[in-house]
């Protein structure tokens, strides 16, 4: 199976409410290299026109966006809360 079918395989159930990852778009737009653009797996974190688009929904909770952006306080990301987020169904 390709990465993008075993992703599909796994069940989100997205908190509607409170989202997990929160940014702050004021912060994002002055990191020059939005390192977050490359290395999400998900694929969350896109450009348009120079500016971050994000959705948390389909965030493997992998914390690699947390880890790698240079910008204290961009990224405000917490696990989802319980009964939410994903359940893994690939192992
Ligand atoms: Fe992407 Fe991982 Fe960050 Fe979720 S935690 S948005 S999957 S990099």
């Amino acid at each position: 199976l390709s990465i993008e079918q075993l992703l599909g395989i796994n069940k989100f159930i997205v908190d509607e409410e409170a989202a997990h990852i929160v940014l702050n778009k004021e912060i994002c737009a002055v990191c020059a290299g939005k390192p977050c653009t490359v290395a999400c797996p998900a694929g969350l974190y896109t450009l348009k026109d120079g500016k971050i688009s994000f959705d948390y929904a389909g965030c493997l909770e992998c914390g690699t966006c947390r880890v790698i952006c240079p910008q204290a306080g961009a990224i405000n990301w917490q696990y989802p809360r319980g009964g939410f987020g994903i359940n893994y169904r690939y192992g």
